[in-house]
């Protein structure tokens, strides 16, 4: 019979990382599952979002700003220092109907585990254009992180176009107005769903021109984009667009497929629900932290804060039961 995990906690993201600082500092002797090692136009493993950022200017403690991958490179010595166990696989699935808990690992394997802390992340949308995926995977111009893309040279200067309308979109477009000649932003609708303060960035702006009203129906170009094929939501007209870059910017998608059908309760946009003010799921010693549980403020910064109650949470659990 293996050995019973302390506690388990899935995703090397902030709140991973966080959560396994403070489990280890706490004597849990953590098993860390930073998952397979896989880089799509949306995921990366291990590391998540932050793989896909190039600078991190807001994570208090780096006034000079730090790259995503070194942080989270530091973030993974700071907790296998004090004795994570890491493991470079998925959690495909979770059984949490009795305690201890059972996990199924990539490989097969079953861990058993008291505690679980679940810190997947989330991942960017897509349209799901064929031509978008091919140019997004090819790097011809095609991205879901206009703050990790935007700034390189074949965008300089040129004419950019940013998908969606919600706060993401406008921060997107907001930022590429420092780098494209001009910025459309794309929405289906003739209304933004962003905060007004958002929107008056990019009324403001002299580079950014919403395009009302428009869904993409093909992105044209071979090697790189060259424009992109819109269809009017109003009148079903077709028109082309001449642009050198299209960012995704149409919300993100909790990682909880490992879930599926374990009884963990998701809100109705697919996040973990968390008790008010702590890091409880609804199964006792399930504990859940950073972007798979909070759909809000998804930053760093607060993804690593949930990752510290998450751990906190679970050695009370521990120490209760
Ligand atoms: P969001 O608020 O869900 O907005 C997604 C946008 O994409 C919507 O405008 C939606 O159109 C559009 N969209 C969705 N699917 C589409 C499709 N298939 N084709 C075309 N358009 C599509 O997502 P988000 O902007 O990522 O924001 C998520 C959360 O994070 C929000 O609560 C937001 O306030 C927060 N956030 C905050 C900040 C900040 O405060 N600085 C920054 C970023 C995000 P419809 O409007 O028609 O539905």
């Amino acid at each position: 019979m293996s050995e019973i995990e302390n506690v388990v906690s899935i995703g090397s993201g902030p709140a991973g990382w966080t959560a396994a600082i403070y489990a280890a500092r706490a004597d849990l002797k953590p098993v860390c599952f930073i998952g397979v090692p896989k880089t799509s136009p949306s995921i990366v493993l291990p590391g998540g979002q932050l793989m896909l950022t190039t600078e991190v200017e807001n994570y208090p403690g780096f006034p000079d700003g730090i790259t995503g991958p070194v942080m989270m490179d530091a973030f993974q010595k700071q907790a296998e220092r004090f004795g994570t166990r890491v493991r470079g696989e998925d959690i495909v699935s979770c059984d949490f109907s009795s305690r201890p808990f059972t996990l199924t690992t990539s490989k097969g394997d079953t861990v058993q585990a008291k505690s679980v802390i679940i810190a997947t992340g989330a991942t960017a949308n897509w349209l799901g254009l064929e031509n978008e995926m091919r140019l997004a995977r090819s790097g011809g111009g095609v991205s879901a992180c206009a703050v990790c893309d935007g700034a390189l040279p074949a965008f300089r200067d040129q004419p950019l176009a940013v998908v969606g309308g919600g706060d993401s979109a406008l921060e997107e477009a907001s930022f590429l107005t420092k780098f494209g000649s001009k910025v459309f932003i794309i929405h289906r609708r003739d209304e933004f769903r962003a905060s007004k303060v958002m929107q008056n960035r990019i009324f403001n702006s002299k580079k950014a021109e919403p395009v009302w009203n428009k869904v993409v129906l093909d992105v044209l170009g071979d090697e790189s984009i060259t424009g992109i094929l819109l269809k009017d939501t109003v009148t079903g007209e077709e028109s082309t667009l001449d642009v050198k870059g299209m960012f995704v910017a149409i919300g993100h998608t909790p990682t909880t497929e490992l879930l599926d059908g374990c009884g963990i309760d998701l809100d109705d946009k697919g996040y973990i629900k968390l008790e008010t003010r702590f890091s409880n799921t609804n199964i006792k010693g399930v504990f859940a932290a950073g972007d798979v549980a909070d759909s809000k403020y998804r930053q760093a910064v607060t993804a690593a804060g949930m990752g510290c109650q998450a751990a906190i949470d679970a050695e009370h659990f521990l120490a209760d039961n």
